[in-house]
């Protein structure tokens, strides 16, 4: 083999249609136990597509998705991928006190491990939610037992968005004892933008999503990659929202499937775990 591709990084956030955030018609989780689910099948779908083309993927679970149906949660850690961490009830971390956002990811992080029979090492806020106005955040999650977090969006959002953030994967925290993987940003014409996972992977061609993945790994970092399994469901029922949002929300879902399939086929991916062990400097920053 000539060049090796170095590994990204592909992962999903295990929830329902009816966990997009931020928009008035947000059912509250009181609510949620009797909407009609579609997780089961999507996320099976997801997990047959990984088999079928040999991939390794980080599942950051909701934990309320992981006590509702525990199996989804031991089926992802039977075929071999990591079960990772979404916090328990969804909520927005600037949205929360220090002291709620703590007993979210915990109360999360130990069902998760319950259920898998694994230890869970990673956490994604929803929403990539953490800003400069919750510093706090890093800490918290070290202390909760995490040992990774991939939740840094590093460019402005709506909601979230760390301008200021380091894109390449380093350690944060108090004594470096976090190693954060932001979520891929780069830049086209001079601003920095996230091809890889969301709206933005369903919205972009694939050719652009390609050519800017080749960009992102030969500045030296892994892209990360994210879906939610509601966006290969065209026929997932709808929330009420803004013309905008809703464009944003379900814009090509019916293409999201092939696209993942393309990803898989031009990119070398695997979980958060793997491709941390193979950063020399997030393994070792912090031994001084
Ligand atoms: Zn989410």
């Amino acid at each position: 083999m000539g060049e090796t591709m170095q590994s990204s990084v592909f992962s999903v956030d295990v929830e329902d249609w009816f966990h997009i955030l931020d928009i008035p018609g947000a059912p509250p989780i009181s609510d949620w136990a009797g909407l009609p689910s579609r997780v089961e099948r999507n996320f099976s779908t997801l997990l047959d597509l990984f088999d079928e083309t040999g991939v390794k993927t980080t599942c950051f679970f909701l934990g309320w998705i992981g006590e509702r149906f525990p199996h989804l949660v031991r089926e992802a850690a039977s075929r071999g991928h990591e079960v990772a961490s979404h916090g328990y009830a969804h909520r927005l971390v600037f949205e929360q006190s220090r002291q709620e956002f703590c007993e979210d990811v915990t109360r999360a992080r130990r069902l998760l491990e319950d259920i898998a029979g694994a230890s869970v090492r990673g956490y994604r806020a929803p929403g990539f939610s953490t800003t400069e106005e919750t510093p706090w955040f890093f800490d918290v999650l070290a202390d909760a037992g995490y040992e990774y977090d991939s939740s840094v969006f590093p460019a402005s959002r709506g909601h979230g968005g760390m301008r200021s953030g380091r894109r390449e994967p380093h350690r944060i925290g108090a004594d470096g004892k976090l190693m954060e993987v932001p979520i891929t940003v780069a830049e086209l014409m001079g601003k920095p933008m996230c091809f890889f996972g969301g709206g933005y992977l369903r919205l972009f061609p694939y050719w652009l999503i390609r050519r800017m993945s080749k960009q992102v790994l030969a500045e030296g970092r892994p892209v990360v990659f994210y879906v939610h399994p509601r966006e290969i469901d065209p026929a997932h029922p709808r929330l009420p929202m803004s013309r905008k949002r809703s464009f944003k929300s379900y814009v090509n879902l019916d293409t999201t499937e092939w696209k993942i399939r393309q990803v898989l086929r031009d990119f070398p991916v695997t979980t958060f775990q793997n491709v941390i062990s193979h950063y020399p400097s997030l393994v070792n920053a912090h031994v001084s």
